[in-house]
C-alpha cells in the first residue's frame, strides 16, 4: 500500500463564494467558522478558497476539490433570489442532479415572505413569487436544510452518474447569522453523517505565552525531541498573535502520552511566560481577576489613545470593574486629566518611566479606582530619539500597594505598536492582580 491509498481520515474543503468576499470588501467570516466546527469534528481540512461569483470559477473549485479526493466541500454564499446567486444550481449540476421544484418548500419559503411583505407593501408580487420559486428549485435526492432567513441550504451527494464517490457538497447561505446556525442542522443529517463516516478523532490543545520570541518555541522542540520526546507524532503548531505566541497541537488519542510529556517540556521551559492552558485570553483572565476580586480599574492613556480602555469593556459585564478612562495625549492634557506634575515632563520627558507611574496613580485617583494603568509612548513613525527610538513605550499599573513599571521597545508599525502596547498593559496588569512581579528585563 502506498502513501497515496493509504486509510487517511474525512479530508474537506471550503469553498466560500462571493465577488465581495473576493475583493475583501467583505472579510470572511464562514471560512474561519466552518474549519472550527469541522475541527471539533475531527475532518481533516485541506484548503479554504475563495471565488467571485461565476459559474465557472465555483464549478473550478469544486473540480479542484474532488480532483484532491475530499470527502466533503461546504459552500458558502450565493443562495439568495436574485441573478448572482446560483450556487445550489451549480452544485446540483455538478453532482450530476436534476434541478427540481419543492412545492411544499416553496410554499413555506411564502410564508416567511409575508413578513417581508408586509413590511414593504408596496413589493412587486409578481417578482417576489418567481424568486420564491427560484429558491425552492434544488437538486433531486439532495436534503433539504430549512431556510434561516429565506434560502434553504443543501447536502447533496454526488449523484449515480457523475462516476465518483464524493464529496458530498453542504450548501449554506452567506450571511454568518444565517449559516452558523443552518450548519448545526447540516451535521445531524444522515447525508453528512455518512460523509464523514472516516473521521478520526483528534485532541486539541492550545498554550499561549507572552514575552518570548518565537524562535524560543523552536528551541523548546528541539530540546523536547533531544530528551526523547517523539514530536512527529503531533502536529504543532506555533503563531505570534497580537505579541503573544500561540502554540497549538493537534493529536490522535493514541498519542495522549507523548503530547504530556511534550507539554511537561514546555511548561519546564516557559514556566514564566506560560499564561493560558485552557484556551482564555489575557483579556478574560483579566476580567476574571478583576471581577473575583472584587477590584476596579481605570486608565491613563497617551500612545493608545483609548485602546486599552476600549480592550477592557470588549468583553460583556466589564462595567462591574472598568470605571473609566482618561486619553491625556498633550504634556497639557496628562497635567489637567491625570495630575501629572509639569515639572516631571520637563525633567524626564513625556515618554519615561516616571511619567507613565504618575498617570497610573493619575487615574487611580480621578476615578477612585483600586488598579490605574498608565501607558506613554512613541508609535511613530516619526518623534523617535537616539535614546528614545520609536516603539519605545513606558507602562505602570498601580494598586496602590504594589506597582509594575516597565519601559520596552516593541516593533512594527505605528499599528502594530500601539496594538502590542495594550496587550503588554493587559499582561501587567494580570500580573499584578496575580501577585507576580514583573517579567525578566529584556526587549519583548
Ligand atoms: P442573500 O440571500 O443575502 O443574497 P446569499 O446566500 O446569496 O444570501 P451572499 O449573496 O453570498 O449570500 O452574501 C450575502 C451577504 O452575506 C454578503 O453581502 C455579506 O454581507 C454576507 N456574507 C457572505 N459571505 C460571507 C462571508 N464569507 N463572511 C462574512 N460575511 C459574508
Ligand atoms: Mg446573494
Amino acid at each position: 500500500m502506498t502513501a497515496e491509498n493509504a486509510p487517511h481520515g474525512t479530508r474537506a474543503g471550503i469553498v466560500v463564494t462571493g465577488t465581495e468576499v473576493l475583493t475583501g470588501r467583505v472579510v470572511d467570516r464562514n471560512g474561519p467558522f466552518l474549519a472550527e466546527r469541522l475541527r471539533e469534528l475531527g475532518v481533516d481540512l485541506a484548503h479554504n478558497v475563495i471565488v467571485g461569483d461565476r459559474p465557472e470559477d465555483v464549478r473550478g473549485a469544486l473540480d479542484w476539490m474532488a480532483s484532491l479526493g475530499m470527502d466533503l466541500v461546504v459552500t458558502s454564499g450565493g443562495l439568495g433570489p436574485t441573478e448572482d446567486d446560483l450556487t445550489a444550481d451549480v452544485v446540483g449540476r455538478w453532482q450530476g442532479r436534476e434541478m427540481v421544484l419543492d412545492e411544499a418548500l416553496e410554499g413555506r419559503i411564502w410564508q416567511i415572505l409575508e413578513v417581508v411583505r408586509k413590511r414593504w407593501p408596496g413589493l412587486d408580487e409578481a417578482a417576489l413569487r418567481a424568486s420564491n420559486r427560484k429558491q425552492a428549485v434544488v437538486p433531486e435526492g439532495a436534503t433539504v436544510l430549512e431556510p434561516v432567513g429565506t434560502a434553504p441550504g443543501l447536502v447533496v451527494p454526488p449523484g449515480e452518474g457523475v462516476g465518483r464517490p464524493g464529496p458530498t457538497v453542504v450548501v449554506l447561505p452567506g450571511p454568518p447569522r444565517e449559516l452558523q446556525p443552518m450548519w448545526e442542522t447540516a451535521t445531524q443529517t444522515d447525508a453528512f453523517r455518512a460523509a464523514i463516516a472516516g473521521a478520526t478523532e483528534y485532541r486539541q490543545r492550545m498554550l499561549r505565552m507572552f514575552g518570548i520570541p518565537e524562535s524560543e518555541i523552536a528551541e523548546t522542540l528541539r530540546k523536547a525531541r533531544e530528551g526523547g520526546v517523539d514530536i512527529d507524532r503531533l502536529e504543532i503548531t506555533t503563531c505570534l498573535r497580537r505579541g503573544e505566541v500561540e502554540v497549538v497541537t493537534r493529536w490522535e488519542p493514541t498519542e495522549d502520552a507523548v503530547y504530556e510529556a511534550f507539554e511537561r517540556v514546555v511548561r519546564e521551559r516557559h514556566a514564566d511566560t506560560l499564561f493560558s492552558d485552557d484556551g482564555t485570553s489575557v483579556d478574560e483572565q483579566v476580567a476574571a481577576l478583576l471581577r473575583d476580586g472584587g477590584a476596579t480599574i481605570a486608565t491613563a492613556e497617551s500612545c493608545t489613545g483609548g485602546l486599552l480602555a476600549g480592550r477592557l469593556t470588549e468583553l460583556e459585564g466589564s462595567s462591574a470593574y472598568v470605571l473609566g478612562g482618561v486619553v491625556v495625549y498633550s504634556n497639557d492634557a496628562k497635567a489637567k486629566l491625570a495630575g501629572v506634575d509639569p515639572a516631571l515632563i520637563e525633567r524626564h520627558g513625556a515618554v519615561s518611566t516616571e511619567v507613565a507611574e504618575a498617570l497610573a496613580d493619575g487615574a487611580r485617583a480621578a476615578l477612585g479606582a483600586d488598579v490605574g494603568v498608565g501607558i506613554t509612548g512613541i508609535a511613530g513613525p516619526g518623534g523617535g530619539t537616539e535614546d528614545k527610538p520609536v516603539g519605545t513605550v513606558c507602562f505602570s499599573v498601580s494598586d496602590g500597594d504594589r506597582r509594575i513599571t516597565r519601559r520596552t521597545r516593541l516593533p512594527g508599525t505605528r499599528a502594530d505598536v500601539r496594538d502590542r502596547s495594550t496587550t503588554t498593559a493587559m499582561h501587567l496588569v494580570r500580573r499584578l492582580l496575580r501577585g507576580e512581579g514583573d517579567l525578566a528585563a529584556g526587549p519583548r
